[in-house]
């Protein structure tokens, strides 16, 4: 029986998970070692005794007794804290989803790569922060590493059989998000229901609101970098409003191999956990008939500066991820409270990366844990002085 874990299993890509765990047998084909959560415990409770989980995590210590209730008269044993969800992740797994959101899933995941077979990875956070870490410590620990991110997913499919030494260029699609025809006037005031409202894809609030600002194509592109080796410049990303092509590589023959399907994150998430093989998976089938268009736009880089910002680290490299991504995370958390408007968001990632993107160590290829959690606290910190000065 396979064993499995599932970090973030309250979440978007963590509930599709575990209905795709269930459609495929549930426990009666999967041993589930551990799930985790944070403030939804009566979600993670109810997902630990329908799989019949071994132990179910909450990453906030106050909802220790909520959950520990929520399971009482089962033998799922309970944990709390950030420091339980990293004991989980050293408990051996053989397939492991990593699906927490933001840089709150790096220690986890890292400690997962040390013991698990495959490493499906959903946060892509945790290889804009510290790629090479990630990617170190799998080879060390001889651990598949499979992306879930559904442009990478398509990438990664797209070079099955196919020599790497031949890839001229990654093309990423996004879907413009729900702000694509607007002028910058526009989206200036543009609430977070509206920032949340994505045409396409239903996702987490965060990844969301990253999609109406082009943040989440953006640490897609040093996702992409880091995953598959290839220079920044091979790197580009195409608008595609319909979301049915899910990203592309081009090869030095100039020849494109596409990925297609509904936008549908099980089928990135099913492919992670069948793989190398293929199983049925319940989602909808194209009907090229009736798809009335495939159309395609480039890129704007004055309503959307995120994708130059992405450009910027990948060249800096080291601990510049870590710094954007962490003043990235501030924008939207600030943006989320009401403290400051949309196109903010951009502003205050720009002046961080100003201020921080030249310091000396940045620029280092040893990266540790700590390193990173400094540099996201320095850019948090940073973030918001920003905000205090600017009124
Ligand atoms: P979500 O907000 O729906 O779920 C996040 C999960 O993380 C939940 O289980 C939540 O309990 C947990 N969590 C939140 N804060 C935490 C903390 N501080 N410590 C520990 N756990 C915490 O997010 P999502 O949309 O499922 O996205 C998860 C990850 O997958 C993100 O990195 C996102 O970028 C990536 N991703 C998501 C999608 C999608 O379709 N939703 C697509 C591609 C990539
Ligand atoms: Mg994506």
């Amino acid at each position: 029986m396979r064993s499995i874990s599932i970090f973030g299993s309250t979440g978007s890509i963590g509930q599709n998970t575990v209905d795709l765990i269930l459609h495929q047998g549930g426990p009666a084909a999967y041993r589930v070692v551990a799930l985790t959560g944070n403030g939804n415990i009566p979600l993670l409770a109810r997902q630990a005794r329908a799989l019949r989980a071994e132990l179910a995590v909450t990453a906030d210590p106050a909802q220790y007794e909520a959950l520990k209730a929520a399971l009482a008269g089962t033998d799922i044993a309970v944990a709390a804290g950030p420091e339980a969800l990293v004991e989980a992740a050293a408990r051996p797994a053989e397939w492991v989803m990593s699906a927490i959101v933001g840089v709150a899933g790096l220690a986890p995941g890292l400690e997962a790569a040390r013991h698990c077979d495959t490493l499906a990875l959903a946060n892509k956070e945790s290889l804009v922060c510290a790629g090479p870490l990630l990617i170190d410590t799998c080879a060390a620990h001889e651990t598949r590493l499979l992306p879930v991110d559904s442009e990478h997913s398509a990438i990664f499919q797209a070079l099955q059989g196919e020599d790497r030494g031949g890839i001229e260029r990654l093309l990423l699609t996004a879907s413009g998000g729900p702000f694509r025809q607007m002028t910058r006037a526009q989206m200036a005031g543009m609430t977070l229901a509206q920032a949340v409202a994505h045409p396409n894809w239903s996702m987490g609030q965060r990844i969301s609101i990253d999609s109406a600002t082009m943040f989440n194509k953006a640490l897609e592109m040093i996702e992409a970098q880091v995953l598959f080796g290839v220079a920044p410049e091979a790197i580009e990303v195409v608008v595609h409003p319909q979301s049915i092509i899910h990203s592309m590589v081009g090869f030095a023959d100039g020849s494109i191999v596409a990925q297609l399907g509904p936008p549908d994150m099980r089928g990135a998430i099913g492919y992670a956990l069948n793989y190398p093989k293929r199983r049925p998976l319940p989602v909808d089938r194209l009907d090229f008939a009736a798809l009335a268009q495939l159309s395609f736009e480039a890129e704007d880089p004055t309503r959307f500066p995120a994708l130059a910002m992405a450009r910027e680290v990948m060249a800096t490299g080291g601990l510049a991820g870590a710094i954007f991504n962490g003043a990235k995370e501030a924008a939207l958390d600030a943006f989320i409270a009401g403290r400051i408007g949309f196109l903010e968001m951009a502003e205050m990632v720009r002046a961080v990366l100003d201020e921080l993107g030249g310091a000396v160590d940045i620029n280092v290829n040893q990266i540790s844990l700590a390193d990173v959690m400094r540099y996201d606290t320095l850019a948090r910190a940073r973030a918001a002085d920003w905000a205090a000065a600017r009124v």
